[in-house]
């Protein structure tokens, strides 16, 4: 499968695809450089063709939908607790929220960070 790559001159150098990754030379004189992802579909490149940019797996999907889940749960909760304890809407009560939102966020990217390491779990489709 032949392969046009633009030189720097305005000419296209052709080039098999079997030659990608390495640097070939244009008829002025100029190096051009054959980028990896020339290769032809299959192989070990059949995943990545079409695939454009990274994606979350459904995994990853997971634990956005877990985070924000977290987050408005915690938010709500706090907010109960300080209705009930009447100090609703003092400066505190907010801070404390933030705080409360913030940690159950955290503790969210903390498990993915761990199943992330410990048992190799794949958030993205790389
Ligand atoms: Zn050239």
């Amino acid at each position: 499968m032949n392969v046009q790559i633009p030189c720097g001159c305005g000419q296209t150098v052709t080039v098999d695809s079997s030659q990608a990754g390495l640097t070939v030379q244009c008829p002025c004189g100029r190096e051009v450089e054959v980028p990896a992802w020339q290769r032809p579909p299959g192989g070990e490149d059949r995943e990545r063709a079409g695939s454009g940019a990274s994606r979350l797996t459904e995994l990853g999907w997971a634990f956005v939908i877990l985070a924000v889940v977290a987050v408005l749960v915690t938010g709500v909760a706090a907010g109960s607790l300080y209705e009930f304890l009447g100090l609703q809407g003092t400066r505190e009560a907010r801070k404390f929220r933030a705080i409360m939102s913030g940690g159950a966020l955290l503790l969210v990217c903390a498990a993915g960070a761990a199943l992330r390491v410990v048992f190799g779990a794949r958030f993205y489709r790389e």
